[in-house]
């Protein structure tokens, strides 16, 4: 995500004969071994209104037995009584301009291998399903599950606004095993609170044919009904499945290689510009990190009370983000959350720093790459730098002390601004320096080695030690550990 409060391989010669080249996998090759989910969904523009179907085929690939299987329900954060809200106070009236509205998604039916199950909710707000069923490695399950959702009035991830209809985070989606349990962190109003594995995806939306539908993946089929239109959609090795509708949108497009990237936008007169730079952003990562592989990306205006919000091959860009370079740098932003959260995810809850700190050092790195947007790279770092310094010296002073740790799950930052200053400010800084001490070749061939090793995997802040410490020759531990622990001295430091 990106907020608002910012303004601001080569394999030659013998190394080939003898090693090969690292190669990103191709998603053909990727998704003959992921959990397929196949979602019909219908969408009711009255009642703003879904009712779906989905079934998931679950594989556990985890070197465990499951003792059960576990969903997160994010929809349940918008209902009326939820604890863990989705908006802080802070945008509450940015978020709600009619008037605060709720949402909530309701199971109907589950079956498990073609039997009725009757599921188990936890959590604060009874947004985590469970379905008592014990699998061994490699036992492969069917689950279905029927589900009502009644969609929020609010400019969100998941809500609709006065021009679009924006449907992420809204189906049923398993949770990732890891350290001999699920992790079930559930919403929160910092940061992006999601976590899930790569998956293979076919939806099926039916819905009112004047409206124009940006998505995850590539379409399939399209079947005009009349006044109703139904849309086949398809996408393979991707994290998660997100959708926005507008009666308004226009779309222009532009391939990139053989990536085809669409504009969608509304009430705007320089869209050709904005494609323009969506296409030099995702030429740039390309160059720089290592092959996009989908068919796909789509950067899409929306009703969104951040900045931005990344999915994959789709991209939030608010409309309330004002002035060119603003508008810019957010789609910068998002795009290069294609490679970091995309295709190398990692747990967005407790290490938020290593995809939005990576991104927002992405996004310098367009800069650095493309002067002809006019940011100078040594320019932002200094600013960065003057910036966080004066922020943690006023949170000294006002509350005491400060606790300038970037390795804390998103719910233990005080303030909104204490988490943009730890994981985006602190975390571009992080790169910069590391960029500083191994130097250029050994740092981007770092980088392109994590994404490589990562793809369609999670990354942890240990993978990403080791591919830098690979590619330098250097041990690096206390360096990471110093500034992600919190005791480095930035300012000081250059
Ligand atoms: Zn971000």
């Amino acid at each position: 995500m990106k907020k608002k409060i910012f303004a601001i391989l080569l394999c030659i010669g013998l190394a080939f004969t003898i090693v090969g080249c690292k190669k990103l996998s191709t998603i053909e090759k990727v998704s003959q071994d992921l959990n397929e989910y196949s979602i019909l969904l219908d969408y009711n523009h009255q009642e703003n209104a879904i009712s779906g179907t989905e079934t998931i085929e679950f594989t556990n690939r985890y070197d465990a037995v499951l003792p059960n299987i576990k969903m997160h329900l994010y929809p349940r954060a918008f209902s009326e009584t939820a604890v863990n809200r989705p908006v802080s106070k802070l945008n509450e009236a940015n978020a709600y301009p009619q008037g605060v509205d709720y949402g909530d998604i309701e199971i109907e039916n589950i079956t498990l291998n073609d039997n009725v199950v009757t599921p188990q909710y936890e959590g604060q707000d009874n947004d985590i399903l469970t379905i008592e069923y014990e699998m061994e490695p490699y036992d492969k399950v069917e689950i279905s599950i029927e589900f009502e959702i009644d969609m929020p009035r609010v400019n969100h991830r998941f809500g609709y606004g006065d021009n679009t209809i924006n449907i992420a985070n809204f189906y049923p989606i398993l949770c990732v095993y890891e350290n001999g349990e699920y992790n079930t962190s559930p919403y929160d109003a910092n940061g992006d609170p999601f976590y899930s594995d790569v998956a293979n995806y076919n939806v099926t939306l039916e819905y009112n044919s004047n409206y124009t539908v940006a998505h995850t993946g590539y379409e399939t089929n399209k079947e005009n009904l009349g006044d109703r239109t139904i849309l086949d959609m398809s996408a393979k090795a991707v994290r998660d499945f997100a959708i926005v509708m507008s009666d308004k949108f226009s779309v222009v497009s532009k391939d990139v290689g053989d990536t085809r990237v669409n504009y969608f936008y509304y009430d705007q007169d320089n869209a050709e510009a904005y494609l323009k730079t969506s296409t030099d952003a995702l030429s740039t990562f390309e160059k720089l990190f290592g092959e996009y592989p989908y068919d796909s990306l789509n950067v899409v205006r929306s009703n969104f009370v951040h900045g931005g919000m990344e999915y994959p091959n789709l991209v939030y860009i608010s409309d309330e983000v004002e002035g060119v370079e603003n508008y810019n740098n957010v789609i910068i932003h998002e795009i290069a959350h294609q490679w970091w959260y995309g295709v190398v995810g990692n747990n967005e809850y407790d290490y938020a720093w290593l995809d939005e700190g990576l991104t927002e050092y992405s996004t310098l790195l367009f800069y650095e790459e493309n002067p002809d947007y006019n940011i100078d790279y040594n320019e932002i770092i200094k600013n960065a730098t003057n910036n966080y310094v004066t922020f943690v010296d006023l949170y000294k002073e006002v509350i005491g002390t400060i606790d300038t740790s970037m390795s804390r799950p998103i719910n233990k930052y005080d303030t909104e601004y204490e988490y943009v200053y730890m994981t985006y400010v602190k975390g571009m800084l992080f790169f910069d320096n590391l960029r500083d001490v191994i130097g250029k070749n050994k740092f981007y061939k770092g980088l392109q080695d994590y994404y490589i090793e990562n793809a369609y995997k999670i990354a942890t802040p240990a993978n990403l030690l080791s591919s830098m410490e690979h590619a330098s020759h250097t041990k690096l531990g206390s360096f990471f550990d110093s500034w992600i622990e919190g005791k480095v001295i930035i300012g000081k430091i250059s």
